[in-house]
């Protein structure tokens, strides 16, 4: 395979920057397990500030945090209302199913969001014959849905109709933090009307490993608990947790670069014959666009832009994926947009 020189597969292709290193380097720690890593400890505490919660815990990945929540949340046989493209449904193995014994009913939102009034239509009534729903699940930002934010009143009526009737919320903030800059609505509003909330270090943050999920002190000691019954409790994950902590010191202000490279990059696919894309509609890091008019698929334009050293994701047959982060700059997405032009036009 050519060497990738510009990577726009997603946000997770972040290296730790040579400043992260060494304030990793520098991390006090201890065993986390015993609430002794003084690095984890920190971190926990700001993200328990930053998101408005009693508590906080510093969780391996995401998806853990997903799947804790759920477990958590759901007895075998409840029923979770999520978006058809939300991430525990398509990208974490099965879990609902696998782990907490939940079912999913997908919802059919507009690019990732769908409203209160779906919700209300979707809550079952409470018979012997139909699964209890229980839990709704909003991604902030969709990725599948194109980096869309949810606006703050949607978020607020989508959790009214649901605490209303009896069900728990629970926030998917892998890119929490590209919404909060994007709209200058602070972290703890998005996260306020949620039972359980996280944000992924990994992604747009730039940290190599590590995410954290917030909520009440009682929700967390459960969580703590299958934490260590999955196997991830970790001992001195300071040496990590710190990349999180230099994270959200240093990488939150810049995610508006990311952004603004986005938006550059969408008006330039926009131009191109054989692109279909709004780049009105590109709020955050990601740009899907369709590329049915090429008459190619996108596994061959994917690979034909691969061997020009550009490496973008497939959402579909006819839809690319492509993700701004902190290691690309506006040259790397001014030569990304040449690639693709000249992939197009050959
Ligand atoms: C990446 C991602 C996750 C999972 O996070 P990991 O840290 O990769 O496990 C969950 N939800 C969304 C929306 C994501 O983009």
């Amino acid at each position: 395979m050519p060497e990738i020189k510009i990577d726009l597969f997603s946000d997770t292709m972040t290296k730790p920057t040579l400043e992260m290193r060494r304030f990793m380097c520098d991390a006090e720690v201890g065993d986390e397990q015993k609430g002794e890593d003084p690095t984890v400890n920190l971190l926990q505490e700001m993200v328990a500030e930053l998101l408005g919660k009693e508590a906080a815990l510093y969780l391996p990945s995401g998806t853990m945090c997903n799947q804790i929540s759920i477990k958590i949340h759901c007895r075998p046989g409840d029923e979770i209302l999520l978006d058809r493209t939300a991430h525990p449904l398509n990208s974490e193995a099965g879990g609902p199913a696998a782990l907490a014994g939940a079912m999913v009913q997908p919802l059919q939102g507009k690019r990732g969001i769908f409203s209160a009034e779906q919700v209300k239509q979707s809550i079952r009534p409470i018979t012997r014959y139909q699964p209890r729903t229980r839990l709704v699940s909003v991604e902030q930002t969709s990725n599948m849905g194109g980096g869309t934010v949810w606006p703050l009143q949607t978020v607020r009526e989508v959790c009214e109709v649901a605490h209303r009737n009896h069900l728990l919320t629970h926030m998917d903030g892998a890119r929490l933090l590209n919404a909060v800059v994007a709209t200058q609505v602070p972290a703890k509003d998005f996260a306020t009307d949620f039972d359980s909330a996280w944000i992924d270090f990994s992604k747009g943050l730039g940290a190599p490993v590590g995410a954290a999920l917030a909520g009440s002190k009682e929700f967390i000691s459960e969580a703590w608990q299958w934490k260590q019954r999955l196997g991830g409790a970790m001992r001195q994950a300071g040496i990590i947790a710190a990349a999180g902590v230099y994270a959200l010191r240093h990488h939150v202000e810049r995610l508006v670069v990311d952004h603004e490279n986005a938006r550059f990059l969408a008006h330039g696919l926009a131009e191109f014959r054989g692109t279909t894309l709004d780049p009105r509609e590109v709020e955050t890091n990601i740009v899907i666009f369709d590329i049915s008019k090429t008459g190619r698929t996108s596994q061959e334009i994917l690979e034909r832009l691969l061997a020009q050293g550009l490496r973008m994701s497939i959402v579909s047959s006819s839809r690319l994926r492509a993700v701004t982060h902190l290691d690309i700059s506006r040259k790397d997405v001014e030569v990304a947009l040449l690639i693709v032009k000249k992939v197009l036009t050959d």
